[in-house]
């Protein structure tokens, strides 16, 4: 019998080819007046273009976001806002942009429009990170959340295939926990299944075809329904244990999550056989982990800890950290079933 609770985000979407032409009268409509334009170093050129198309309505760009918002980069960004007098922010980039500018809704309130330009989900959710001395803080506050988001595939097509492919799989991560998450509903089902479905079907030709606009639509339409499904119900063993990874080891973040993702998937099939018919319903595969193993291969993606920089010596550590502070998960998290798993994604065995 369904039983459930369902919250809906307030956010408002703007999505397709073009879309960002809407943005000055979006700024109008939210009642405001003066953007402070987000970016990273590396899409400085990106920054510099939204602060020209919005003329008068721009307060001035700051381009120093950088992985999982260094308090100092939080601090010299809320200074920048207050000095430039701007009222809201606009982070055009992928999640480390965007949680740039909730670093600044934290503590100012400021509203934000963000324009992604990765898959990775970050503008549909209430979660903020901050990182200080090492150690990376999250939290969830709805200041956080942007108001607006404006999804223009043609901002994708200069990420790499690379990049493309870890993005990918990172929002399909979002989709896989939320069919098996604490809060789990029909409706987030429903969105989180048909993300795995249309980024499955996306991914390879996005990475043969980097330009193709057709499939780079359907591919951030998938991460939008993978950002919602991360927004809406929390997370499990995958995301924890990426959390775990990358800031005591310093992974990359989207790699991290595209080799963890087959594995804990892998553990957690005995305990939710639903949601593994789903993926794997979702992925046209035998199983749930086989085929996020075998999609993950096919878009050349890596696909072991090894590959992307994890040290062996440092598992037995790993597993102990993964498993000191107790979260729901659909089966019990054990040492030694963490220790089992690290050592499959350390090799990247196929599950
Ligand atoms: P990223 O934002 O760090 O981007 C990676 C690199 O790719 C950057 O140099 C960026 O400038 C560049 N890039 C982005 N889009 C590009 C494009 N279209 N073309 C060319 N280059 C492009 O990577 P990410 O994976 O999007 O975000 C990772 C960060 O976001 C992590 O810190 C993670 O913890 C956080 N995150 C937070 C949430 C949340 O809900 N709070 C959700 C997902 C990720």
């Amino acid at each position: 019998m369904l039983s459930f609770v369902y919250q809906s985000l307030p956010s408002r979407v703007v999505f397709g080819a073009g879309c960002l032409e809407k943005l000055p009268e979006e700024i109008q409509r939210l009642g405001l007046a003066k953007a402070l334009v987000l970016s990273t170093p590396e899409q400085r050129q990106s920054g510099l273009d939204l602060v020209e198309r919005l003329g008068s309505r721009a307060a001035g760009l700051f381009d120093q976001a950088a992985m999982h918002v260094p308090i100092e980069t939080a601090r010299a960004a809320r200074e920048a806002a207050t000095s430039l007098g701007a009222d809201c922010c606009v982070a055009v980039g992928g999640g480390s942009t965007t949680g740039l500018a909730k670093a600044i809704a934290l503590v100012f309130d400021l509203p934000i429009l963000a324009v992604p330009t990765t898959y990775a989900g970050s503008e549909m959710t209430p979660i903020w990170g901050l990182t200080e001395k090492g150690r990376k803080t999250t939290g969830r506050d709805p200041r956080v959340l942007p108001k607006t988001v404006f999804y223009d595939p043609s901002l994708t097509v200069t990420m790499s295939p690379m990049l493309s492919a870890t993005s990918g799989m990172n929002s399909i991560a979002h989709c896989v926990e939320a069919l098996y998450a604490e809060h789990a509903n029909p409706i987030i089902s429903m969105m989180a299944e048909d993300g795995i479905r249309t980024l499955g079907e996306s991914l390879p030709v996005v990475v043969k075809e980097p330009g193709n606009l057709e499939a780079r639509s359907k591919a951030l339409y998938g991460a939008w329904l993978g950002g919602i499904s991360l927004g809406a119900v929390g997370m499990a063993l995958h995301h924890k244990l990426c959390h775990t990874l990358g800031g005591t080891y310093n992974l990359p973040h989207a790699e991290t999550h595209t080799v963890v993702l087959p594995h804990a998937t892998a553990y957690n099939a005995p305990a939710a056989p639903l949601a593994m018919a789903r993926v794997a319903r979702a992925l046209a595969s035998g199983s749930a982990a086989e085929g996020l193993y075998n999609l993950a291969a096919s878009l050349g993606a890596p696909l072991s800890l090894a590959a992307i920089g994890m040290k062996a010596d440092a598992l037995d550590q790993a597993a102990e950290i993964a498993v000191e502070n107790p979260y729901y998960n659909p089966r019990p998290v054990t040492k030694d079933g963490i220790r089992a798993l690290l050592q499959n994604a350390f090799e990247g065995r196929k599950p």
